[in-house]
């Protein structure tokens, strides 16, 4: 993944998803953070990773609208 060439930025990304610690409400109040518990996008209950890049409405709309909807869902499996 570090061969890609994309912006380190999105690598750091990348990185964070594959090692499941990207900062969402669910990863911060595990560790005491205090947060409201809910997705700020969409006002569910819960922001797991899950969430945040199939569940949500807004993102079902952002997979729906890049085209790449078929990828989200491969992906998500
Ligand atoms: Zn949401």
């Amino acid at each position: 993944m570090w061969a890609l060439q994309i912006p380190p930025k999105l690598k750091l990304f990348v990185w964070q998803i594959l090692h499941r610690i990207l900062p969402t409400t669910e990863a911060l109040i595990e560790k005491w953070v205090l947060v409201l518990p809910r997705c700020p996008m969409c006002c569910a209950e819960s922001e797991t990773m899950e969430h945040l890049f199939w569940e949500c409405p807004v993102a079902a709309a952002l997979w729906a609208s890049s085209g790449l909807e078929h990828l989200g869902h491969d992906l998500s499996r």
